[in-house]
C-alpha cells in the first residue's frame, strides 16, 4: 500500500487546546500524501472550518466527517460543543458523557463502508477512550494523541509505577519526581488530577474518567506528541524507551502555519477586526517591549486575583496585552476595570482583548518581549517557538509539570510563584495565590535582567523552526510514523 493510499482517521477532544494541534497535525499528515479524515460537530466545523476549507481548497486530501453533537440531551446548553463554551466546569463530566456518544454513528459509519478508504489508522485524543473501542472493533490501530510534552508522559507514567506521592505527610511537602533524567522537585498539590483530584465532589467525579483514561492509554499502538527531539531529548529517549519506540515527536503544530491568515484563525471564526486592532497597537511598540499575557483557553481568574494581575502589569510599567476570559465572572470583572479606571488609566501603554487572541501570531510580533502564560502545553511550546522568555502560572492539570520543564530544564523562563493547581470548577474556593508585587517582581525581573533566558529562548526557537523543516527531526518523524503504519497495515492485508 503507497502512502496515496493510506486513510488516518483523526477524532480530536473538543477544546480549543485539543483541537488547534489536531487540524494542525491532520493537515500536515494530508501535506504528506495521507488521506486524513477529522471528526467534528457542527460547531466546531463554523469554528475551526476557516483553516480547514483553506488547507482542502488548496488541494490537500483533507476531508471533514461532521457528527451531531447531543448537547441538550447531556444538559448542555444547546451549541455547547467545545469544552470551552461550558458555562460552568461543574459539566465537564456531562461533556465527556454527551462525546462518548458519538462512538455509535461513527461505527455506524464505518460498519457501512461510508470511511472511505478504510481507515489505516485511528489518531485519537486520550481523553475520549471510547475511540480505542472502535479501533479494536473494526481491526484499526489506535494512535493516541494527548496534546502533552514527553516530560509529562514520563513524569506520569513514573508517579502511577512509584506513588511516591501517596508518601507524603503533607500536600505542601516537596518530593523529587522519580525516574526523571534531572532531579525535579513538585508538592502533591501541584500534580495533575489523577494524583490531585481535588477536595470537591467534582473532582472525585472526574476520578473514574481519569482512571479510565489513563489505562486505555496504555494498549495504544502508539503515542503522537506535539513536541520536538532537540527540546526535551533525554525526556524523550527515555519516553521511547518505555514504549518499545512507539513514540513519534512530530511538532511544533503551530510552526506549521505558513500565513498570518491560518496563525490569526487558529480557533476562531472571527479574529479579523481585534487582531487588525491588536497588529496596529505591537507595530506602535517598541521591540520586545510587551507582555503578552494569557492564560489559555479555559482558565477563568477569580476577580480578586484577576484584578492582582492587572495591577501587577500596570506596576510593571512595560506596555502589555491582558487577555480577559471571565466566563461568568465577566460582568464583575467588567466592573471592576471600569469602576477601578485601570483601562484609562493604561490607555496606550496596556491592550486588552476580550475573549479570542490570535495567540500566535501576536507572540510573533517584534514587539512582544515576554509571555506570562498559564503553562498549557499548546501555549508553552507556542512560547518556544516565538523565542520569548514566559513567566510561568500554572493552573491546572498538568501545568507544573510544564512550568519546570520551562523554567529549569530549558531555561527559558520564571515562575510567578504559584503554589498548587486550581481545579477547574473549583476557582471560588481556591485561595488567592499571586499578588501585584510577584507579577511586578517578576516582569521587571525578566524585562531588565532576562538576557540569559532570552538566548535559551531564542536558541530554542532557531531548534523548533529547524524541527518543522525539510529533513528536519519532527519531519523526519512523521515520515518515519507514516510509514510504521503503512507497513502494519500491510502485514495486515497479506496476513
Ligand atoms: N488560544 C488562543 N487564543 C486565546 C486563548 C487560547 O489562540 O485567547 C490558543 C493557544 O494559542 C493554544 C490553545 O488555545 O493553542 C490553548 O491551549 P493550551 O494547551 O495552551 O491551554 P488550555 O486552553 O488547554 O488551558
Amino acid at each position: 500500500m503507497s502512502s496515496d493510499d493510506l486513510h488516518f482517521l483523526i477524532i480530536p477532544l473538543m477544546c480549543p487546546g485539543h483541537l488547534i494541534p489536531m487540524v494542525e497535525m491532520a493537515r500536515l499528515l494530508s501535506h504528506h500524501s495521507v488521506t486524513t479524515t477529522i471528526v467534528i460537530t457542527p460547531r466546531n466545523v463554523h469554528r475551526y472550518g476557516a483553516i480547514l476549507h483553506r488547507a482542502i481548497a488548496s488541494g490537500l486530501p483533507l476531508k471533514i466527517l461532521e457528527l451531531p453533537f447531543p448537547a441538550s440531551e447531556h444538559g448542555l446548553p444547546e451549541g455547547c460543543e467545545s469544552v470551552d463554551d461550558l458555562p460552568t466546569f461543574n459539566l465537564s463530566k456531562n461533556f465527556f458523557d454527551a462525546c462518548a456518544t458519538l462512538q455509535k454513528p461513527l461505527e455506524h459509519l464505518l460498519a457501512a463502508n461510508e470511511v472511505r478508504p478504510r481507515p489505516g489508522c485511528i489518531i485519537s485524543d486520550k481523553h475520549l477512550p471510547w475511540t480505542a473501542d472502535v479501533a479494536k472493533r473494526f481491526g484499526i490501530p489506535w494512535v493516541v494523541f494527548d496534546g502533552m510534552s514527553c516530560f509529562t508522559q514520563l513524569a506520569t507514567h513514573n508517579l502511577c509505577g512509584s506513588k511516591v506521592h501517596e508518601e507524603v505527610e503533607d500536600d505542601s511537602d516537596p518530593f523529587i519526581l522519580p525516574g526523571l533524567p534531572d532531579d525535579i522537585s513538585m508538592t502533591k498539590s501541584q500534580l495533575p488530577g489523577l494524583f490531585n483530584p481535588g477536595s470537591g465532589a467534582k473532582g472525585k467525579e472526574m476520578k473514574s474518567v481519569r482512571e479510565k483514561i489513563r489505562a486505555t492509554e496504555l494498549g495504544a499502538y502508539g503515542t503522537l506528541i506535539n513536541s520536538f527531539e532537540e527540546m526535551e531529548t533525554r525526556y524523550i529517549h527515555e519516553f521511547k524507551k518505555l514504549k518499545q519506540g512507539k513514540v513519534w515527536c512530530i511538532g511544533p503544530f503551530s510552526n506549521s502555519n505558513k500565513s498570518d491568515l491560518d496563525r490569526a484563525q487558529r480557533g476562531t471564526e472571527d479574529t479579523i477586526i481585534t487582531n487588525h486592532d491588536c497588529t496596529k497597537w505591537l507595530d506602535s511598540q517598541p521591540d520586545r517591549s510587551v507582555i503578552y499575557a494569557c492564560l489559555g483557553s479555559l482558565t477563568r481568574l477569580t476577580p480578586p486575583q484577576f484584578i492582582e494581575l492587572a495591577l501587577g502589569l500596570e506596576d510593571s510599567q512595560s506596555p502589555f496585552i491582558l487577555v480577559v476570559k471571565g466566563g461568568t465572572r465577566t460582568q464583575e470583572i467588567d466592573k471592576w476595570l471600569d469602576v477601578n479606571g485601570f483601562e484609562s488609566r493604561v490607555k496606550g501603554r496596556g491592550f486588552l482583548i476580550r475573549g479570542w487572541a490570535s495567540q500566535v501570531l501576536i507572540l510573533s510580533h517584534r514587539a512582544v518581549g515576554a509571555f506570562l502564560t498559564h503553562c498549557g502545553w499548546n501555549s508553552t511550546i507556542e512560547g518556544v517557538c516565538a523565542g520569548v522568555p514566559m513567566i510561568t502560572w500554572p493552573q491546572f492539570a498538568e501545568q507544573f509539570f510544564n512550568e519546570r520543564l520551562v523554567v529549569q530544564v530549558l531555561g527559558v523562563g520564571v515562575g510567578v510563584g504559584a503554589q498548587r493547581v486550581m481545579h477547574l470548577g473549583e476557582e471560588d474556593e481556591a485561595q488567592m495565590q499571586v499578588k501585584r508585587v510577584d507579577v511586578c517582581r517578576i516582569v521587571k525581573m525578566v524585562m531588565d535582567d532576562g538576557e540569559e533566558i532570552r538566548k535559551k529562548a531564542e536558541y530554542f526557537k532557531e531548534m523548533a523552526k529547524k524541527a518543522m523543516e525539510e529533513g528536519g527531526s519532527s519531519q523526519v518523524n512523521l515520515t518515519m510514523f507514516i510509514e510504521d503504519i503503512r507497513q502494519h497495515t500491510n502485514k495486515g492485508v497479506v496476513g
